[in-house]
């Protein structure tokens, strides 16, 4: 029954990732997963019995009610962070789970002639270490995208050094079975995900949450083979995987190679200070107000519009909509562009977007929309910088150099959406905003372009 049960959920999880692969899908997706969860719950008890049925309904209750508590809570901008801690919490049940069925074997079954089984004791070791890599990785990734922590620079050759000594221990452990080499490989496979993850620049963090999130699944499939537990394996395997894949996949929209990412080589310092002022008599730039903007929309054939953090922030995408649906009722054709790793978390456009109900075929990916750039009269910025930073093409001392951009530059007008003349998540200044055809709308996104849409009206 168990297994009849567990089947079907794998079935539901792997049809809820196919579901959640396109927009269009992502609603019977997500359902496929909720109910792909309950029946791996309701496996799990016919599987154990319902004996301690009344504690494991009061931990769940606890643990359930804080994550409702922390997901109504947590704004879309911290949304990143948020998933990171989530991360930490399943490397560290990796831990856990590893060190009681090495302290508790004859409970999970695992206990041969002489002690522990080598097989399962090998199981221990990579669910401890990978576990331990996933707590430490992503606790320092939560501080990271928090601000609180800065990247720091560690030699490759320390990593390396620190990587052999945890293979070594993993070896020993596996063939002594001994507990002090167990807590040194937990204790190695700790301090190195935080030195994995420490030198990683700004420009790479969205590639490292993705590789975390593959590496919470491996560790949960870790988990799945010391406890015996089929569906576990699956899921975290199939987590893992597509985690990985879509590492790969926002590595190469970046120009970055997955080992450059990892192992935090070929890495500029990052320019620390999320808003370094430029100022503003240094440079020249055109400012213009809601009214102007207004005048140069209604006169345009064609708009691109361009989200990023700042419209996270701000809240601006029903705003954003409702001048895109302005636009359109005057007959101007408009376009969303989105950037693989605009905002701070992936897919956090698409996200927001989708919120405020923009259809998804009126959005773009980069290496589609980039060509249209040239012939489109205003493209319409709303609190991104990084994205459409030139430096990322002309700066080789820059940490963002070699990032693909959004080319919006090469359009008739741009008009900027920002706060300030400060720069972005990377620091870098963007010559951009002193070009010609650049017009600066300074102000909070939402309440600019609100004043856009009454402008217009
Ligand atoms: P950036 O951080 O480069 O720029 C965002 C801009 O928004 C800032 O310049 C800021 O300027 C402006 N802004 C902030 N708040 C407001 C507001 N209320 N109203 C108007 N403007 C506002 O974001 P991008 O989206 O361009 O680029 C994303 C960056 O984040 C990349 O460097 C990427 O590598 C990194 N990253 C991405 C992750 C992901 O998974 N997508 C994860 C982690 C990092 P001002 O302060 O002047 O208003």
């Amino acid at each position: 029954m168990t297994d009849v049960i567990y089947l079907l959920a794998a079935v539901c999880f792997i049809f809820a990732l196919k579901g959640l692969s396109s927009p269009s899908g992502a609603y019977y997706g997500n359902w496929c997963g909720i109910i792909g969860m309950l029946l791996a719950v309701l496996g799990s008890y016919i599987s154990v019995g319902t004996s301690d049925i009344l504690f494991s309904l009061i931990a769940i209750s606890i643990g359930g009610g804080i994550g409702v508590i922390l997901a109504k809570n947590v704004s879309m901008a911290s949304l990143p962070q948020m998933v990171a801690g989530f991360h930490s919490l399943v490397g560290l049940a990796a831990v856990l789970v590893a060190f009681s069925a090495y302290w508790a074997p004859e409970l999970f079954g695992i206990f041969g002639i002489n002690g522990i089984r080598k097989s399962s004791l090998l199981e221990i070791g990579i669910g401890s270490a990978i576990g331990a890599i996933t707590f430490s990785g992503s606790l320092v990734a939560f501080l990271k995208l928090e601000g609180i922590y800065r990247q720091t620079n560690i030699p490759i050759c320390a990593n390396g050094i620190l990587g052999a000594a945890i293979l070594g221990l993993g070896v020993c452990f596996v063939e002594s079975g001994n507990a002090t080499t167990l807590v040194l490989l937990a204790l190695g496979s700790f301090i190195i995900g935080g030195t994995l993850i420490a030198p990683v620049g700004g420009a790479d963090m969205p590639v490292v949450v993705s590789m975390l999130n593959s590496y919470s699944g491996w560790a949960a499939s870790g988990i799945g083979f010391t406890m015996q537990n089929d569906l576990l394996i699956i899921t975290g395997a199939l987590v893992g995987a597509s985690g990985a894949i879509l590492s790969y996949i926002m590595c190469r929209g970046m120009n970055r190679s997955l080992l450059q990412v990892m192992f935090a080589y070929d890495q500029q310092p990052e320019v620390q200070g999320k808003n370094i002022l430029i100022p503003a008599e240094s440079k020249n730039y055109h400012s213009g107000s809601a009214e102007d903007v207004a005048f140069i929309l209604k006169n345009s054939r064609s708009v691109i519009i361009v989200p990023g953090y700042g419209m996270a922030t701000s809240h601006a995408q029903y705003a954003v909509k409702e001048m895109s649906d302005v636009l359109l009722k005057n007959n101007i054709s408009v376009k969303y562009a989105i950037h693989p790793v605009a905002g701070r978390m992936p897919g956090h456009m698409n996200v927001l977007l989708a919120e405020a109900n923009v259809s998804h075929e009126d959005v773009f990916e980069l290496d589609e929309i980039n060509k249209d750039f040239v012939s489109c009269d205003a493209v319409y910025v709303v609190g991104a910088n990084d994205i459409t930073n030139t430096a990322a093409r002309n700066d080789p001392t820059c940490s963002i150099y070699g990032m693909p951009i959004l080319d919006v530059g090469r359009s008739k007008i741009v008009i900027f959406l920002k706060r300030s003349m400060g720069s972005g998540y990377a620091g870098i200044d963007n010559q951009l905003f002193y070009a010609q055809n650049t017009i600066m709308l300074l102000g909070d996104a939402k309440k600019t372009t609100e004043d856009v849409v009454k402008a217009l009206s």
